[in-house]
């Protein structure tokens, strides 16, 4: 379900700042060659994240489901000097098209990737950070949450995508439909977790916005 018409998303496209062309390029090549492109974020989502890197100047980053590296290389723009990604993936077979773009955009110094099941992953990360982007499998949304949580600074932000999921949360659900139960647990959790203030962003197919306090 698209939550504004065709005609509304584009004059929001069309008054957003573009992207890069080598952003523009790696969206061309993961429609043509890489599975389930729609989960590529994209110029609008794309630029938010940049913008909100740019406005935390995070030093150190953590993202959760690479997939082809678009939504790492938005991220990467808000690093100052010397700051550091970790993004986790569990797709090996991605690593050619993400290194290919990391290069292109000049940020693959400043990222490290973690391949394997994420939850095994944060298991050995013992950084601090600034900025969480949460954007995997949609079955361990609420460990993910749980997990990093402690993970991040004071004033950090949590960002985590889908959580509209096509609009799916205010539907009558489907007893099969694990991924939508999952969404709607995380969702509740966070609203009456107390030590957060969330802002759930109607942008793109729902963004929510985390910050300790
Ligand atoms: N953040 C990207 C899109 C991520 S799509 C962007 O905005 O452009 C979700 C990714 O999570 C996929 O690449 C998928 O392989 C990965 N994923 C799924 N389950 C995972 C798991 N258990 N651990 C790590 N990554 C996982
Ligand atoms: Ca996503």
């Amino acid at each position: 379900m698209e939550f504004i018409s065709e005609e509304l998303a584009d004059y929001i496209g069309d008054h957003t700042s573009t992207h890069s062309e080598h952003l523009a390029a790696l969206e061309k090549e993961t429609w043509q060659k890489i599975l389930i492109p729609r989960m590529l974020s994209g110029h609008v989502q794309g630029k938010f994240l940049s913008f909100i890197s740019a406005m935390i100047r995070p030093k150190r980053i953590l993202e959760i489901g690479t997939y082809t590296g678009y939504s790492a290389i938005c991220l990467a723009e808000g690093l100052p000097e010397g700051g550091e990604i970790d993004t986790l993936e569990i797709n090996d077979e991605l690593s050619w098209i993400q290194d290919k773009y990391w290069k292109l955009t000049g940020v693959k110094d400043k990222i490290n990737r973690h391949i394997g099941p994420a939850l095994e992953t944060l298991k050995h990360l013992n950084h601090t950070y600034d900025l969480i982007f949460i954007d995997a499998d949609k079955e361990n949304l609420k460990n993910y949450y749980l997990k990093v949580k402690p993970m991040l600074a004071n004033g950090g932000v949590i960002l985590i995508d889908n959580v509209l999921w096509s609009g799916k949360v205010v539907e009558p659900i489907d007893a099969k439909d694990k991924d939508t139960k999952s969404i709607l647990e995380l969702n509740s959790y966070i609203q009456q977790d107390s030590d957060v203030e969330n802002l759930l962003l109607g942008i793109r197919d729902g963004i929510m916005m985390v910050r300790k306090i």
